[in-house]
C-alpha cells in the first residue's frame, strides 16, 4: 500500500514557516511552503502532522507539515490569543481561518463545455479594456456574457447584442431572484450580468470572460463553471518622480498621477490578495496594455491545450 504514489493533492491556503513553529515536533523534518503551493499528501495517518511533498520539488524527501483539523485548531487559539474572545462561531470562509483545499488536475476536453474566465483587478488594472481586446482578436472564440440594463437603448444597439435591454421592474425582479452574478448603478440606470448569459456564451461553445468586482467570486466558484480567476494588477512604479505621469499605469488621458494615486493603487492590490488571492489561479502583472493582452491571450491558449488544479469536488 506505501509504494502506491499518493493521490492526494492539497493547495496550500496558507504560508508555512517550519522555522517558526513552536508546535512542530521537529522543525527540520518541516516542509515550508507558501500559499498557492501544490502538496502531494504522501500519509495522513498522524491526525496532527502530514506527510507531504511540493508539487515541482526536485526534492524528493517528505516533509512534516500541519495536518488540516491541527492547523484549524492553531488558528482557532492564536485568534483567541489576539481578541481574547472565544474564536468560536467563526465564518469557515474567513480567510483567517483557510488551510488546504483539496485539488486534482483536471484538463477541458473538447465535448465539454469551455472553463469560465474571470478577470478580478486592483485599481488601474482596467481589466474590461483588457477584456474587449482580447475578445477582439479573436470574437470566434472569446465571448462576453451580454449584461442587462434598464437605460434606454441607443438607435444603433441591438437588444441581446449590447445589451439585454430590460425595465426597471423586470431588473428588480430578477435581482431579487439572484438571477445576476453581479449588478451595481450608473447615472441612475442598473447594468448587471447574469448567470444565463454566461451559459447562453458556453451553449455555444465559446471561451465566456468576465470581469467582476472580486465579491462575485463565491457565486461563480462552482463545478458547472470551473471558473480561472485572473488577477490583473497594474505594475506600480515606486514613485511618479522616477517615471512620468504619462507611462505610468492608467497616465495619459487621466492625467498627472499623484504619490497617493500610486500608493492608494498598491493598497487596493494588497488587500484583494489579502482576502482573495487564494481564489486566484494566476496572477497577471499589467506592464501595459498590449502586453497585458498577449499575455493573457496565452494563458487563454494554454487553458485549452493543458490541464490545471482545481478543488476536487468540482470533477466528482
Ligand atoms: P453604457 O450605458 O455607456 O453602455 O455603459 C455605461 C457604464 O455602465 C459602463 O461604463 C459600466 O461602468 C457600466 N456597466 C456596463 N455593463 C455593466 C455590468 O454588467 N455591470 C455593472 N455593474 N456595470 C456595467
Amino acid at each position: 500500500d506505501r509504494l502506491k504514489e499518493s493521490k492526494v493533492y492539497m493547495r496550500a491556503l496558507f504560508d508555512y514557516i517550519p522555522l517558526e513553529d513552536k508546535a512542530t515536533p521537529c522543525q527540520e523534518a518541516g516542509l515550508p511552503f507558501k500559499r498557492g503551493d501544490i502538496l502531494q499528501v504522501v500519509t495522513q495517518d498522524d491526525p496532527t502532522w502530514w506527510q507531504a511533498k511540493r508539487v515541482g520539488d526536485s526534492n524528493l524527501r517528505a516533509g512534516l507539515v500541519p495536518s488540516k483539523q491541527f492547523q484549524e485548531r492553531s488558528f482557532r487559539l492564536s485568534r483567541k490569543d489576539r481578541q481574547g474572545s472565544s474564536g468560536e462561531g467563526s465564518d469557515p470562509g474567513d480567510p483567517d481561518f483557510l488551510t488546504y483545499e483539496e485539488v486534482t488536475r483536471y484538463q477541458q476536453r473538447p465535448n465539454e463545455r469551455p472553463r469560465l474566465v474571470v478577470l478580478i483587478g486592483s485599481l488601474g488594472a482596467r481589466i474590461n479594456e483588457l477584456k474587449q481586446r482580447v475578445i477582439a482578436e479573436n470574437p470566434h472564440r472569446y465571448a462576453v456574457a451580454v449584461p442587462h440594463t434598464t437605460r434606454p437603448k441607443k438607435p444603433h444597439e441591438k437588444d441581446g447584442v449590447e445589451y439585454h435591454f430590460v425595465t426597471k421592474q423586470q431588473f428588480d425582479t430578477d435581482a431579487l431572484n439572484n438571477k445576476f452574478i453581479e449588478h451595481g448603478e450608473y447615472k441612475e440606470n442598473q447594468y448587471g450580468t447574469s448567470i444565463e448569459a454566461i451559459r447562453s456564451v458556453q451553449a455555444k461553445n465559446k471561451m465566456c470572460i468576465v470581469d467582476v468586482q472580486p465579491e462575485a467570486l463565491k457565486r461563480l466558484r462552482t463545478a458547472e463553471f470551473k471558473p480561472y480567476v485572473i488577477f490583473v494588477k497594474p505594475r506600480v512604479p515606486e514613485s511618479r518622480r522616477r517615471r512620468s505621469a504619462a507611462t505610468s499605469p492608467g497616465g495619459g488621458e487621466h492625467g498627472r498621477i499623484t504619490d497617493e494615486d500610486l500608493q492608494e493603487m498598491r493598497q487596493s492590490a494588497i488587500q484583494i490578495d489579502q482576502q482573495y488571492g487564494h481564489l486566484v489561479d494566476r496572477v497577471l502583472i499589467k506592464e501595459d496594455s498590449a502586453s497585458a493582452c498577449a499575455e493573457l491571450r496565452g494563458i487563454l491558449e494554454r487553458l485549452e491545450r493543458e490541464s490545471f488544479w482545481v478543488p476536487l469536488c468540482w470533477v466528482r
